[in-house]
């Protein structure tokens, strides 16, 4: 058996052993369904520099940048399909064995692919909303509006400022997100991170609430991690590869 293999083997026993697993998902699924990483080189984040919130409320000039920026970055998501590992993380959670997924994806992949709770520690980039009065819009229709030149969107029914339901560099972090991800966080037994270089924090903390309340810790990620020395099992291959093979396994193990 090759190491990928028994890697694949030890990590279907333990869901298969497991009596609530916990998905954490970061821009590696993503990039699995074409959408490019904003932190990779000659990604987004690397051409232009971050709006933060702050000068995005006050000053006209970044948020035309903030809408330019959205405009290059939104045809990616609206082309996106959930691949096999967003799949295989719906179909978890519909045996039970899933209590959920945290994710710093903005892209919604996981709703799209069936999975029921999802955590957005990043918010959504799909809907946009007003920051006055919340009224929402879904993303594609303010598409129309920056393809059509639009670059100060004002709500029409307060006239407040509108922005993705993202969060901003800058911005904190919705409290009641985050407290939702910890609790989700504490109550696994396998908490498996994927497609995340588990630095940018808060996040980077999750796998690590998780452990403290016993959790065992996987890894599946094409690069090393500074959590890969506390993992019980690192993966070092294609998320929707690896979580294919497995659900293959467990196929093979509810049928005997
Ligand atoms: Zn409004």
């Amino acid at each position: 058996m090759s190491d990928y293999e028994s890697s694949v083997e030890q990590l279907a026993s333990w869901i298969q052993a497991s009596r609530a697993v916990v998905a954490f998902t970061g821009a590696g699924i993503s990039t699995e369904s074409g959408i490019a990483d904003f932190r990779s080189p000659g990604g987004l984040w690397s051409r232009h520099a971050p709006v933060m919130f702050d000068d995005f409320v006050n000053d006209p000039e970044e948020r035309r940048r903030f809408w330019e920026i959205r405009r290059e970055m939104m045809p990616s998501f609206f082309s996106a399909v959930p691949n096999a590992g967003h799949l295989a993380l719906a179909e978890l959670e519909q045996r039970g064995k899933l209590l959920g997924v945290i994710t710093q994806n903005i892209d919604e992949l996981h709703q799209r692919a069936g999975s029921r709770r999802v955590v957005e520690i990043h918010g959504t980039a799909m809907t946009v909303h007003c920051l006055a009065c919340d009224k929402r819009w879904a993303a594609r229709e303010i598409q129309v509006r920056l393809d059509a030149g639009e670059w100060d969107l004002r709500c029409d029914a307060c006239g407040g400022l509108l922005k993705s339901r993202t969060v901003s560099f800058g911005q904190p972090m919705p409290a009641d997100v985050m407290r939702e991800a910890i609790q989700l966080a504490s109550r696994g037994d396998l908490f498996i991170a994927m497609g995340s270089s588990l630095v940018v924090h808060p996040a980077a903390g999750l796998p690590v609430t998780a452990m403290q309340r016993g959790a065992r810790l996987v890894i599946i990620n094409q690069e090393s991690t500074p959590l890969d020395f506390a993992a019980g099992l690192v993966v070092r291959a294609g998320i929707g590869e690896t979580l294919s093979e497995v659900m293959a396994r467990l196929g093979e193990s509810q049928s005997k």
